[in-house]
């Protein structure tokens, strides 16, 4: 392609895995300062678009708004810009990220990437989308990357990878939520959901007046955990050793009873949770996913039940005010959101990640306040019509609009009235002999 004679290089395929995205960011790397354009499309592939200009890209594309993208797995604009800051993005970037399935809705890359630029360091969050948790940490084991959250499915995964470099938390919970690469090149894993949820709820006991002493607020009380999943293990673990008495709670008992023996609790079937009160006064801590978006109006347990608890906590952050935390509210209990564990347990992993102690107040205000969409503007003029010089090898010449050639390696052919491309006919659209893609345009950084 470079043989071709184009002022600019143009490669774009499809990522069926992270790990694909790795030979594009090879293939800009070999670029060696000819202006050269790699992405990969599709949901996987959004690291190419995010990454771009630490690997050397030319550019990369964004949507002006959503629903407006021209190709599968395109950012908009304004996130390119506000939350990445591909602008100022250079081959010294810091790479750190939330590597999950699903891992989109995560709000973790406007949280970090918020701090970062608080704190003018070099680094950026992104999303990973990933399948198979220790084939992606060996392709991606530049020592750039540096930092990962880590959410559903993989905080057992990340337990294994790390072997022996599990920091005791961790350990005891069964679950890594954060690994960092070391200097050396060794993966070391942390748990700083334990640390985040049982902070916020201590904090909320102190603050409504409810902690009875200095050691912990949790000393003593019955502390009744719902789910034995990886948060459920951090609640229990984290309320243990704050010396709370604890009950686990959960739909598959068996689960519930292994969580309990684990950390010397209580099981309890989930269905006699409504009536298992043997005190006032107790502390109950959500950590199912019942409740969250979009199965709102649900909760673990009936708000008659509730009148035993004078705290509740809810892991859901999504939404922030969940069903039990308005039961809990209507009672007159004191509620703590799984929002501010959420925030906590970032607080700690950036510090993991950088060194430095977190910009709380500017990572709060980034997901209290997060950017205005702007109205993105398209173009108004309708391009005039041109002829696309389709060459035996099925690569195109495009000219923008200052008069650059970008050589695209896209397979064109005559289909119906007009053309269809390999990469836009493979999703289904077709591009009119004289039209050219709106919608989204290159953005130089
Ligand atoms: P997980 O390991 O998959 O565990 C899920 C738990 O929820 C299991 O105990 C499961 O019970 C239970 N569960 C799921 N659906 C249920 C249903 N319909 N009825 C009854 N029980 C149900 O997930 P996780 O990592 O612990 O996360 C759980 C929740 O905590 C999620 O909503 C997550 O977003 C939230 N979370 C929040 C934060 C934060 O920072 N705020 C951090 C971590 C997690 P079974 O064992 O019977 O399947």
């Amino acid at each position: 392609m470079w043989a071709t004679g184009g002022d600019i290089v143009k490669y774009v395929t499809t990522a069926k895995d992270i790990t694909d995205v790795a030979r594009v960011f090879h293939f800009l790397s070999e670029a060696k300062g000819r202006p050269t354009i790699g992405l990969a499309m599709g949901p996987t592939g959004m690291i190419s678009r995010l990454l771009s200009p630490k690997f050397g890209g030319y550019l990369t594309f964004g949507a002006l708004s959503k629903g407006q993208e021209s190709a599968p797995g395109q950012p908009t604009v304004q996130d390119l810009i506000e939350v990445y800051r591909v602008k100022s993005m250079d081959r010294e970037t810091v790479v750190c990220g939330v590597v999950g399935k699903p891992v989109y809705h995560s709000k973790g890359p406007i949280l970090h990437n918020r701090g970062f630029a608080e704190l003018n360091l070099n680094y950026v969050y992104v999303p990973f989308l990933v399948d198979d948790f220790a084939h992606f940490m060996s392709v991606y084991s530049e020592s750039d990357f540096r930092g990962f959250s880590v959410t559903i499915p993989y905080k057992e995964d990340a337990l294994r990878l790390c072997g022996d470099k599990v920091e005791f938390v961790a350990k005891g919970i069964g679950a890594v939520n954060t690994v960092i690469r070391e200097k050396d090149g060794e993966l070391k894993g942390y748990n700083t959901d334990c640390e985040g949820a049982l902070s916020a709820i201590e904090d909320g006991l102190r603050h409504s007046g409810l902690a009875t002493n200095s050691e912990s607020p949790l000393k003593d009380k019955l502390f009744v955990v719902i789910g034995a999943g990886g948060a459920g293990k951090a609640l229990a673990y984290g309320a243990k050793e704050r010396h709370a008495r604890v009950a686990v709670a959960n739909r598959n008992y068996e689960r519930a009873k292994t969580l309990a023996e684990s950390v010397g609790a209580e099981a309890i079937e989930l269905e006699k949770l409504a009536d298992f009160r043997p005190e006032t006064g107790m502390i109950l801590a959500n950590s199912t996913s019942i409740g969250m978006e979009p199965e709102v109006t649900k909760s673990p347990i009936s708000k008659d039940a509730l009148s035993a608890y004078s705290l509740v906590f809810d892991a859901v952050y999504t939404p922030k005010e969940t069903q039990l935390l308005k039961d809990a509210i209507e009672i007159g209990a004191v509620d703590v959101s799984g929002e501010e564990m959420f925030y906590r347990q970032a607080f700690a992993q950036f510090k993991y990640f950088t060194g430095v102690p977190a910009p709380e107040r500017a990572m709060r205000d980034a997901l209290s306040s997060p950017p205005v969409a702007h109205k993105g503007t398209l173009p108004t003029r309708t391009p005039p019509p041109r002829t696309f010089p389709v060459s035996a090898q099925c690569s195109i010449g495009m000219f923008n609009g200052r008069g650059l050639r970008v050589s695209q390696f896209v397979c064109a052919y005559p289909f119906k009235n007009g053309w269809s491309f390999s990469h836009s006919a493979h999703f289904g659209m077709l591009m009119e002999r004289s039209q050219v893609p709106s919608g989204s345009f290159a953005l130089r950084y």
